[in-house]
């Protein structure tokens, strides 16, 4: 299973892309994660992403883009993979099809979208922001993720119903149920 995780941050692609793993037994792919222990670590990736990190934007396309395609390089990535947080936009969605041809794998079987309302995401992110400290969990650094998702990653879901791939699942409810719709969803 070759899977892409699209929502809102906040929606809860972090969590259910944990427990996909443990239920497809294939790794996850998240460049927020590798982008925030890149910043941990304070290599020159980590400096030249923090800025832009903490302002609530996306960093440049060629940053993640190497990031991702190292990762699925690796052999654990040949029998699947879930991505969390990429592609981000429709640039980054264009690359990770040919990056699949080229790594000579097969594309991308499913796309699941979690559905959940603004409102809701501003209220789980900021109890995030208390729970975790993250900082791009402020609430003005909140809005403006919101409004970059809105603006450059939710266009995606176009450009993957195009193509027959998209699931929306409600990602409102317990982690279970959530998880359970999700894994029904994909069949
Ligand atoms: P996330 O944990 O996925 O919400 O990512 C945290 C931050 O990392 C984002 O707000 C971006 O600044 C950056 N980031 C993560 N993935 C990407 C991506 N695919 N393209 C650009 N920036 C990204």
């Amino acid at each position: 299973m070759r899977m892409v995780l699209l929502g809102a941050p906040g929606s809860g692609k972090g969590t259910q892309g944990e427990k996909l793993v443990g239920h497809y037994g294939i790794p996850k792919i998240s460049t927020g994660d590798a982008l925030r222990a890149a910043v941990a670590a304070g290599t020159e990736l980590g400096r030249k992403a923090k800025a832009t990190m903490d302002a609530g934007q996306l960093v440049a396309d060629d940053i993640v883009i190497g990031i991702v395609e190292e990762r699925l390089g690796q052999p654990d990535a040949r029998k699947g993979f879930v991505l969390d947080g990429f592609p981000r936009n429709t640039a980054q969605a264009q690359v990770l099809d040919t990056m699949l041809q080229r790594l000579g794998q097969p594309a991308v079987d499913k796309v699941v979208h979690l559905a959940v309302a603004d409102e809701e995401i501003i209220k789980r992110l900021l109890e995030r922001a208390r729970k975790e400290g993250r900082a791009d969990d402020k609430e003005d650094v909140i809005r403006r993720r919101i409004e970059v998702y809105n603006a450059e990653t939710h266009p995606l879901l176009d450009y993957y119903r195009a193509q027959n791939k998209v699931v929306t699942v409600d990602g409102v409810g317990e982690l279970e149920t959530v998880f359970d719709r999700i894994v029904k969803a994909l069949g």
